[in-house]
């Protein structure tokens, strides 16, 4: 047992006070776990556009004082009562969504939609009491989406972690936790292509190029990138993408530029733009009899799709998902494996490093779309 099991730690937090307001590097209160719950040591986060979105909050709920983060690896420092299968040192990596193991979803191998656990961004406290584990001199520091990696130590539910493969290099395995999984997933256990198909991407920011890596990975043979800003393109290269296609530059639906390209068709595409325009072309760029569309995207709320339904007739699938399908507690340990076994690349969506002081930076580079992950160090 760790020596601070069962105390308050005092730890640096980067504290949102405001909305759109840079981070402020506060010491913080961390209580000890309750029942079902770990206290977490993070060593590495990374920036996802979730964070950013909920720190800017236009158009959803404000709740400050907050600590954000949720793409994360750590170490558990100790756990609360009726934690079994976790223990101190275990390696782990925190996930904004959970699986309680227990309810209808979690029992069924079709879904990874926790009832207990699903993600709620609105919720700032632990499920078990409605209370926070942050405090600063007894004021109350609200939580995020159940992770808030953004402190040297957390609290987390125990659905919400999944213990993997200590050789892993924390450093590069934490961006499993949320956006590079969705796309991999999305690909792999959604799209399911066959070795030698083509297969279309649309929107090649982080989710969309881990989803070009999972058509990599299923030995697709052509990968076309569809982005409306060209910029992407080069990067996409390293990602094993193909073909390029900038919807703006022709003056038909991109639809129609892709079943050109593709002989009728692309045998699967994958949505990863939360743009509704984009949603429908990339159902209907599908080939007949056999095509498959994904949507990972999340749209507008007010966002309608509108398709002529001749097109499922015609035998043209459309699913989404969430999280990529995975479970996090079952199914992230062995994509951690596919990264350890050299499958999986990491290393190129990891395109800044900063130190914890210099939290605010990895805002900035999101926000002015420089590059795709910046790992956070906790350690300065
Ligand atoms: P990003 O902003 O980095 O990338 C999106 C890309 O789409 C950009 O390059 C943009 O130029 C391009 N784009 C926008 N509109 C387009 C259009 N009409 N046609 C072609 N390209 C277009 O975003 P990201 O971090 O990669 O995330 C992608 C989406 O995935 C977001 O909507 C995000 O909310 C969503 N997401 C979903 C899940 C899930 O579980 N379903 C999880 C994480 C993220
Ligand atoms: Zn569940």
């Amino acid at each position: 047992m760790a020596s601070t099991a069962g105390k308050v730690i005092k730890c640096r937090a980067a504290v949102a006070w405001e909305a759109g307001k840079p981070l402020v590097i506060e010491e913080v209160e961390v209580a000890p776990p309750q029942a079902m719950e770990v206290r977490l040591k993070i060593l590495y986060t990374s920036l996802c556009h979730t964070d950013v979105y909920f720190w800017e909050a236009k158009g959803q709920t404000p709740v400050f004082p907050r600590i954000f983060g949720h793409e994360a690896g750590g170490v558990v420092e100790s756990v609360g009562e009726g934690v079994t299968d976790l223990a101190p040192g275990d390696h782990v990596l925190p996930v904004f969504t959970g699986e309680c193991k227990e309810c209808a979803h979690c029992r069924s191998e079709e879904s990874n939609m926790c009832d207990l656990l699903r993600i709620n961004t609105d919720r700032g406290v632990m499920i078990s009491d409605g209370k926070t584990r942050f405090s600063i001199n007894g004021k109350p520091i609200y939580h995020f989406v159940g992770t808030s990696t953004f402190s040297e130590y957390t609290v987390v539910h125990v659905g919400c972690v999944a213990k993997i493969n200590p050789l892993a290099p924390l450093d590069k395995v934490c961006v499993l936790s949320c956006g590079i999984s969705t796309g991999l997933g999305a690909t792999l256990n959604v799209a399911k292509p066959r070795k030698g198909s083509t297969v279309a991407i649309f929107g090649l920011g982080a989710v969309g190029l881990s989803a070009a890596e999972g058509a990599r990975l299923a030995g697709a043979s052509r990968i076309i990138g569809v982005d409306l800003n060209s910029r992407r393109f080069e990067e996409a290269k390293k990602f094993g993408v193909t073909d390029f296609v900038n919807p703006s530059e022709y003056n038909k639906p991109v639809q129609e530029v892709l079943a050109e390209m593709t002989n009728g068709g692309v045998d699967r595409s994958v949505e990863c733009t939360g743009n509704i325009n984009a949603m429908i072309s990339a159902f209907e760029c599908v080939h007949d009899g056999w095509g498959v569309a994904v949507l990972v995207g999340v749209p507008h709320k007010d966002a309608v799709f509108k398709t002529p339904p001749v097109n499922f007739l015609n035998e043209k699938t459309l699913k989404g998902t969430f999280f990529g399908n995975y479970k996090p507690r079952s199914d992230l340990p062995s994509v951690v494996e596919k990264y350890m076994n050299k499958e999986l690349e990491l290393e190129k969506f990891i395109t800044h490093t900063v130190s914890f002081s210099e939290i605010n930076k990895a805002f900035e580079y999101m926000l002015t779309g420089e590059g795709l992950r910046c790992i956070i160090r906790m350690a300065d």
